[in-house]
Parts: structure tokens; sequence; C-alpha cells
């Protein structure tokens, strides 16, 4: 029995790495393949943004689809001035995040055009357009390396201070700082697995480490609770003040101060202005503030709103 036993539980965990390796391999091979289809033209040239004040972005007439005959986004206009902040919400599926992988320039668009700093981005270096960026994902992919490693990916060669800062800035420091490995604990699928909470936090420290012209916040905040969701928020607008952001909203209560909210709507920007025109409108946005006003402000977990809380 207990000669059966040990080869069994030996393969139970050797199935178990093996799994885990090809989840990994998996991961790897998705994001190579997935952006492969957009190629440098010739003749790019280098996207330059001025170290201040961020750089203006706008979407003219963008029309796009991810496969032919299902059109995700119609028409869509809109310009983010250089230095502010835009919010866009609506229901899930509505075609949010697709506008932030169309800034990466992830995919082409099949008319209209994406402009950085009045740049067609069809124009530039795509290493170029995605140093401008930094984005927090709404899912974070953590490396099998180290915390301080996975901080400092946002960019290689920071010193040790660097990385506390922005840690500290994420609210992730002491909890680094309780493990006992400290900033040298292995994280990812092979380490500590962290909360979607804490990965959200990494991802902050890594893109404010990064420092870019640019800033996409899809989402970041959500797995927080929303006491975290406050601190941290308030750290993000200081943060957000002299760069251009996007901002996916979870929370509306989040992005009441935004100088711009786009509303979309299954593709479409149905409507656009500041809190208070989109209260006055009495359109979606006004019930979607509603809805939240009234009970589903505190966890975001409610089903029925789940993407729009
Ligand atoms: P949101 O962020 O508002 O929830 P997304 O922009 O992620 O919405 O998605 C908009 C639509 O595009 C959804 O219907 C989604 O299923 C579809 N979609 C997203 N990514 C892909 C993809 N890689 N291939 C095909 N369809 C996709
Ligand atoms: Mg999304």
């Amino acid at each position: 029995m207990l000669q059966l036993y040990i080869p069994l539980n030996f393969l139970g965990v050797l199935y178990r790495e093996i799994k885990q390796s090809l989840a990994d391999m998996e991961k790897l091979f998705s994001l190579l393949d997935q952006h492969q289809d957009v190629a440098d033209r010739p003749d790019a040239v280098v996207l330059q943004i001025p170290q201040q004040g961020g750089a203006e972005i706008r979407f003219e007439h963008v029309n796009f689809s991810y496969e032919e005959k299902r059109q995700i986004l119609f028409d869509v206009n809109f310009t983010i001035p250089a230095g502010t902040t835009t919010a866009v919400v609506g229901h899930s599926g509505s075609g949010k995040s697709t506008l932030s992988r169309l800034l990466f320039r992830f995919y082409d668009i099949q008319s209209g055009v994406i402009r950085i700093a009045g740049h067609d981005v069809r124009d530039v270096r795509q290493s170029s357009v995605r140093s401008a960026i930094g984005i927090v994902p709404q899912d974070t992919v953590l490396f099998n390396d180290t915390i301080e490693y996975n901080i400092a990916y946002g960019r290689p060669g920071a010193d040790k201070d660097e990385i506390i800062a922005v840690a500290k800035a994420a609210y992730i420091h002491d909890f680094i700082e309780s493990l006992p490995d400290g900033y040298q604990t292995m994280v990812g699928e092979r380490g500590l697995k962290l909360s979607g909470g804490e990965k959200q936090r990494v991802a902050i420290a890594r893109t404010l480490l990064k420092n870019p012209s640019i800033l996409i916040f899809d989402e970041a905040t959500s797995a927080l609770d929303s006491q975290a969701e406050q601190m941290i928020q308030a750290q993000l607008k200081e943060i957000a003040a002299g760069h251009t952001s996007l901002v996916i909203a979870h929370r509306l209560s989040t992005i009441a101060d935004a100088q711009q909210i786009l509303v979309m709507d299954k593709g479409r920007i149905i409507e656009r202005g500041t809190h208070q025109e989109l209260l006055a409108r009495q359109g979606l946005y006004a019930q979607m503030w509603e809805r939240q006003q009234s009970g589903a402000s505190d966890g975001g977990e409610v089903a029925d709103t789940a993407d729009v809380v």
C-alpha cells in the first residue's frame, strides 16, 4: 500500500507541475500571438511626446471589428486634451477595453483614425507608442519571479529606493514588508498567489515606476475593497495630474470629477459630458449613478450591474 502510494503521490505532484508549466506556456504564447498581426511601416517614425503635459489623444470616426461580420465599435469620436482625464463607463462588453487595446495599436481599425499628439498611430513605431503609454489592466499577469522584479519591470534598472517609493504610493509596501522574504518573495503561478487587489497594486506600482505620458486605468481598482480603493484613487488622481489619462471606471463615484465622461453602449458613445451634465440628461449615466448610490455603492459585487459598478 505504502509502495503504491508514494509513486502515485509523486505522479500527482509531477502532473500538477506539468499542467502548471503548460498553463504558463499557454499564457506566454497567447501574449505573443495575440498582437502579431500589426507591423510597423518601413518609414514609421518615433513618436515624440513632450515630457510635461502629456499628449492629446483623438479617435476620429473609428469603426472596428476583431472578426469579420461582428462590428465592435461604431463611429467612435472623442478627444482627450493633453494633460486631462477622460473616463469611460458602460456595461460589460460595450467596448471600453477595446479602446485601450486600439490605443496601443494591438489591432488595426477598419476605418477612421486614432491619433496621439497628432500622429496617426499607424505612422509611428509601435515600440514608441507602447513606451509612451502605461496601463493598469483589468487582469494583471505576474511573472514567476520576485515581487521586486515584478514592480521593477515597469522600468528595468530602477533602484531599490524608487521601487519602495512606488510600492508605498500603491499601498502595497507594508504588505510586502510583512512577508518573510519581503521584496524577494517569489510570486506568480508558482510562488505566492496574490489576491486580485494585491495584483492590482503591483500593477499600479509598476506603472508609477514607468511614469509614462499617457496613463490608462482599466478598472484598475475594481478588485479592491472600497476603503482601499478610495486611498488609491486619491493617489492616482495626484499622479494623473500632468498626464493624459483614460480611466475605464468600475465605480462611478471614482470618476465623478473627470473633465470628460464618455458613456458607451454596444460599441457607440451614447452620452458625453461632465458628471453634472450627465446627471442632468437623465440618461444611462444617470440611471447607473442612481443604481450605484442606492445600495450597490459599497462593494461593487452586485450581479446585475457587474461591469458598470
Ligand atoms: P468592455 O471592456 O466594455 O467590457 P470589451 O472592449 O472588452 O468590452 O469587448 C467588447 C466586445 O468585443 C465584447 O463583445 C467582446 O466579446 C468582444 N471582444 C473582445 N476581445 C475580443 C477578441 N480578442 N476577439 C473577438 N471579440 C472580442
Ligand atoms: Mg473591459
